[in-house]
């Protein structure tokens, strides 16, 4: 589908190709190779970022209108490329076109549409009160380039949340796709210029990790390092950026609980928890991945999630019937399998599910959709992130022992809690350490939602107006009202 594209990334306007190793786009449900470019080395990053440092000065520059105006054209021509969108996602992921079509594409233009408004609103604000001589002016700046690194599970939504915030509030960008997930974030710097925003605001390089990634993060002119990915690699980076000094932007992992009291809708909870737990293949870092169930319908709550589970389609991700694709990758499919293997060798067991799918599916990286009861609670596969389609349901037997497991992990990026008692969904609420909590819903993400965790899930916000804290600095100018120089 897009083996006919000779460009691989966007510096300064100008499409163009790296000179590094040969990486290659899957498609994780045959295995084949879709796509094959050349890695950018530190050259190309040192071209982008040179580029977003020239482009700074104007567009940092620009009237709130200007840059809302070039989003607002940006939303538009993004609908009329919706589909083409879907398809390029789909085919690089492995997700089910269904998903592309209605969330992926729609909440990444819908993210545009957002901060074309939110860039209109940057207001910083005046103030006399602070000393009787003087009149304070609080402003709101931007930073200058910034240097984002998204990861594969949801690539263009992932480059949304990196460019949308950056370059609404006035700040240049280079942005690096995942190696493996390069088409859709290509398609939208593509998009970008053809919509007229200035060349070098955004610019694109393309290739590893340790190659493409870490000569973006250590570059010098570099004012700020945003990061979307695994806690391993983003406590890397911090380390990186701690050299240079560069501000930061963390959104790292997940292992979000899902807590059903007694007094829940167990229909509504059960489908909850198999939709959550299963969106994008569990491949989402809000994923439900532990639910506490109280022990008095824990029984219910399994037989109806293992008969739901049961009745997932899987299935080639191109057809709008299939409910879940492959994983992203056989690596990311081999990962998943020996942690439930794993799991299951420590005592749990696999009450639907735990294996690869055989037949038609086999020459794909597919999953079943897995429930485990029976893990203990200090287990990795209640602990560590599985970024698959894998349930564990555990038991409580009082509401402070379900918060209490619910804190038990090292994360704390999102949360559900199940009741239909006010008190109890307000103390949830309160004392689940995570960025989000939902009460008796859990997954649904919208533009103007703060989306970020805490512990080691990382720090600061996407999405929403609270993102402009992150890629804005506040700037006091104190001034003598007096005239009488002190
Ligand atoms: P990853 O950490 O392996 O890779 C993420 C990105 O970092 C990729 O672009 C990769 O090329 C780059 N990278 C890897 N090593 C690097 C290095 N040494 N220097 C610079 N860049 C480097 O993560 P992944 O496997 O692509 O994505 C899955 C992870 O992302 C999960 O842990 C998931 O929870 C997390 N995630 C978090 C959020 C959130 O909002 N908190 C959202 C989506 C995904």
């Amino acid at each position: 589908m897009s083996s006919d594209r000779t460009t691989s990334n966007v510096i300064g306007g100008v499409a163009g190709t790296g000179t590094g190793p040969e990486q290659s786009v899957i498609d994780p449900s045959t295995g084949e190779e879709i796509w094959r470019y050349r890695a950018d080395e530190p050259a190309q990053v040192d071209a982008a970022v040179t580029a977003a440092a020239a482009a700074y000065a104007e567009w940092s520059r620009a009237t709130p209108a200007e840059r809302s105006g070039v989003l607002v054209a940006l939303a538009a021509h993004l609908e009329g490329m919706a589909e083409e969108l879907a398809q390029a996602e789909t085919a690089q992921t492995g997700k089910p076109i269904r998903l592309s079509r209605e969330f992926d594409v729609p909440g990444s233009i819908d993210n545009v549409a957002f901060f074309a408004g939110a860039a209109r609103r940057l207001d910083g604000h005046a103030s006399g009160e602070y000393s009787a001589d003087h009149t304070s002016t609080i402003r709101r700046q931007p930073i200058g380039v910034v240097g984002s690194i998204a990861p594969w599970n949801y690539p263009l939504q992932m480059a949304m949340w990196k460019v949308l915030p950056a370059v609404a509030a006035g700040n240049t960008i280079v942005l690096k796709a995942a190696e493996n997930t390069p088409l859709t974030t290509l398609m939208l710097a593509e998009a970008c210029a053809a919509v007229g925003m200035p060349a070098g605001v955004l610019n694109l390089v393309n290739g590893p990790g340790p190659l493409t990634g870490e000569a973006l993060v250590t570059h010098p002119d570099i004012a700020m390092t945003s990061f979307t990915g695994s806690t391993a690699v983003g406590r890397h980076i911090a380390a990186l950026a701690a050299g240079n000094g560069t501000r930061l932007h963390l959104e790292l992992g997940g292992k979000a609980p899902f807590v059903v009291f007694d007094d829940a809708d167990l229909p509504a909870a059960i489908r909850g928890a198999v939709a959550a737990s299963l969106i994008n293949t569990g491949q989402d870092c809000t994923a439900a991945t532990r639910a506490y169930v109280h022990r008095s319908v824990l029984d219910d709550v399994v037989d109806g999630v293992a008969d739901l589970m049961g009745r997932v389609r899987l299935g080639a991700p191109t057809d709008a019937a299939t409910d879940q694709g492959p994983l992203v990758s056989f690596r990311q499919r081999d990962k998943v399998a020996s942690m439930v293997d794993r799991a299951v060798d420590a005592g749990a067991k696999a009450v639907t599910g735990g294996s690869a799918p055989g037949g038609d599916l086999a020459r794909g990286a597919y999953y079943e959709p897995t429930l485990l009861v029976g893990a203990a609670q200090d287990s990795e596969i209640v602990q560590a992130e599985t970024f698959g389609p894998v349930l564990a349901v555990l038991p409580f037997d009082s509401d402070e022992e379900a918060i209490r497991l619910a804190n038990d992990v090292p994360f704390g990026l999102a949360a559900s809690a199940w009741t239909r008692d006010v008190y109890r969904a307000q103390t949830a609420s309160r004392e689940i350490d995570a960025g989000t909590v939902w009460i008796n819903d859990h997954i649904p993400i919208i533009s103007e939602m703060p989306h970020g965790g805490i512990k080691a899930s990382g720090y600061g916000k996407d999405m929403s107006s609270y993102s402009f804290d992150d890629y804005t600095q506040v700037k006091h100018v104190m001034a003598d009202i007096t005239g009488v120089a002190a």
